[in-house]
């Protein structure tokens, strides 16, 4: 009778109190009030009026004896109705004949004046509640037959129902999948499949019984539970995981579990499984079983990759993409000479506004679309230094970006050779810049790679210095024109001498592969003052200037 009790403690059912005796109805509500959220009428044309507004009363307590409309005549007219026939009626009697006419007006269940000790009442009414909510089922075949947990369909719409009751209970969702449910099937054949659908569906009975939530099966290998919230489900989970094998007697079997946890954002049950449905989906291929939590920022920053691969296409065609130019300045000398620049591209976007390649780089990385933004700005860029060409007499070269992905595409040189040459430079006219770290993920590719652009007169630049982890072994094996310090070690040169000093080791080094050195992120005359005097070649920074529209870039060429 306790784990009754308990179970209905989850989620607070209405129960309507109907009754004229103040300290009656004051007295079953002290009986109930912490388990049930409690309504009371004093009298029967009351209660009919609360009944009729408010749909979701799980148990309607009710005396026989009042003015303006007694409980038989309330009987009745609940009996008569097919929506209010399903909300079980406890009737309050203290007389023996008035039992058997209830009971045959319908009456679930009676409670004898004077009142039994508070426990009995309390089982009395939750075993009502629970036999009604059980016959609804039944009668409106809403159980998955052979689990006999709620089917997908009621399974929604009585837990949105018991959230209309409990508008303020915060609700967990979780979703559970068997991992290569079909195999099993497939292997074992379908009885077998049933065997250990059925012992999933036991598990998930056992657990609802104990938080007082509601279960189903939401498909072939699919269940779902609705839970009040628990702050300590990671372990509740850790532990179901950990005796899967043991319920299920079999150790090939595994699930997944996607969970979202409440987060006091008010959402509506199918939103709450959609996103734990999500985080579920995100386990697959695991052979393990395991579990995961709905992360909604994680979930807005897929969204918003989402849309910026969806909108790429579109925006090329569109020119939504813009490349600025961000001058270098050789620093060798006693004044500082613009020698060449760097192209970096920025997405104007229709929606988003100025955004930045930190932004989609990487995504663009990782589906292969950066193979077309690329080229698109190598093309630009190209065509650039021809009209500064052509209009200042003079070549500044510009250097690209040339993504770690671009690296595996062995038409890379033919492209690149090709983009000069349509727009009349030679390759000495654009540098090419490459990521310290793509080297070190595949080094005898990326220096047969790299080789041969050099072959074909490219100058290569190796970009973020002294974050790839390359070794001294290999790096004088490389094939490079320049090296370009990583942004970071320049950050705190003025601050922290250890960062000076591997400044000064990292020019060493350059010295030693005989290449100039050149160091970006540069924003302050402090800055530029030590790298020039460690003995920089060629600096880059918002000291000099910022990354600039090609129209402003004019003024710098002027200067
Ligand atoms: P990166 O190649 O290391 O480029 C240098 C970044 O530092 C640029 O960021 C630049 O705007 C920024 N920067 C320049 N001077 C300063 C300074 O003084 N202080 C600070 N704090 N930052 C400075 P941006 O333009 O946001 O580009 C970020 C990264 O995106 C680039 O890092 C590069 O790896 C990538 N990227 C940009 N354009 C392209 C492109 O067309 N293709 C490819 N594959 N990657 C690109
Ligand atoms: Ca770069
Ligand atoms: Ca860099």
């Amino acid at each position: 009778m306790q784990e009754l009790l308990e179970r209905k403690k989850g989620l607070h059912r209405k129960v309507l109190i109907v009754d004229d005796e103040f300290i009656e109805r004051e007295m079953l509500k002290n009986m109930l009030g912490d388990l049930y959220e409690v309504s009371l009428a004093e009298n029967g044309a009351k209660a009919l009026e609360m009944m009729k507004t408010d749909r979701s009363l799980s148990l309607i307590i009710l005396d026989l004896h009042m003015p303006e409309m007694n409980g038989y005549e309330l009987l009745e007219i609940i009996r008569a109705d097919a929506e209010l026939r399903r909300i079980p009626v406890i009737v309050l009697t203290a007389e023996k004949e008035a039992e058997v006419k209830s009971l045959q007006l319908g009456a679930a269940d009676f409670i004898t004046k004077p009142y039994d000790v508070p426990d009995i009442i309390r089982a009395r009414v939750s075993r009502a509640i629970e036999f009604a909510e059980d016959s609804i089922i039944i009668h409106e075949t809403q159980r998955d037959v052979l689990t006999g947990l709620f089917n997908k369909e009621f399974f929604f719409e009585y837990g949105k129902r018991l959230d209309e009751q409990n508008h303020n209970m915060p609700m967990d969702a979780i979703v559970l999948d068997i991992n290569r449910f079909h195999i099993v099937n497939e292997l074992y054949g379908r009885e077998y499949g049933d065997i250990v659908l059925k012992s999933i569906g036991d598990s998930i009975h056992e657990i609802v019984r104990r938080t007082g939530g509601l279960a189903c099966r939401s498909g072939s290998n699919s269940f779902g539970i609705y839970m009040p919230h628990n702050e300590d489900l990671s372990n509740e989970l850790e532990s179901y995981t950990a005796s899967l094998e043991d319920m299920v007697g079999d150790k090939n079997i595994s699930v997944r579990i996607g969970v979202y946890l409440d987060d006091g954002n008010a959402a509506d049950m199918e939103y709450r499984f959609d996103c734990a449905r999500l985080a579920c989906q995100k386990l697959r291929n695991s052979y393990n079983t395991c579990f995961d939590f709905y992360d909604a920022a994680l979930h807005n920053k897929e969204l918003h990759a989402e849309k910026l691969i969806n909108d790429m296409d579109r925006a090329l065609a569109e020119k939504q993409f813009k490349v600025y130019f961000q001058p270098k300045y050789d620093v060798t000398g006693d004044t500082p000479r613009l020698t060449s620049a760097e192209a970096l591209v920025r997405w104007v976007h229709p929606e988003f506004g100025m955004v930045s390649p930190g932004e989609f780089i990487s995504i663009f990385e990782n589906n292969g679309l950066i193979h077309k933004l690329d080229r698109y700005v190598w093309n630009e860029a190209a065509s650039q230094v021809k009209q500064w060409k052509d209009e200042y007499g003079r070549v500044i070269p510009v250097s690209v970006n040339v993504s770690r992905v671009d690296i595996f595409d062995p038409q890379l040189g033919e492209t690149i050779s090709d983009i000069a040459k349509k727009n009349g430079l030679e390759a000495k006219d654009l540098l090419l810049e490459i990521t310290e770290s793509a080297y070190t993920d595949n080094a005898q590719q990326i220096i047969d790679m790299v080789s041969s652009l050099r072959n074909r007169g490219f100058k290569i630049e190796m970009d973020d210095f002294g974050c790839g982890y390359s070794s001294l072994n290999m790096l004088t094996s490389l094939p490079i024109d320049a090296l370009k310090l990583d942004m970071k070690f320049v950050r705190n040169i003025e601050k922290n001498p250890k960062d000076l000093r591997l400044v000064e080791i990292m020019i060493d080094i350059a010295r030693l592969l005989e290449v100039p050195v050149i160091a970006e992120g540069v924003e302050t005359a402090g800055q530029m003052g030590l790298l020039k005097k460690a003995g920089c070649d060629i600096i880059q920074g918002y000291y000099f200037s910022r990354p600039v529209p090609a129209d402003e870039f004019r003024r710098l060429i002027e200067a």
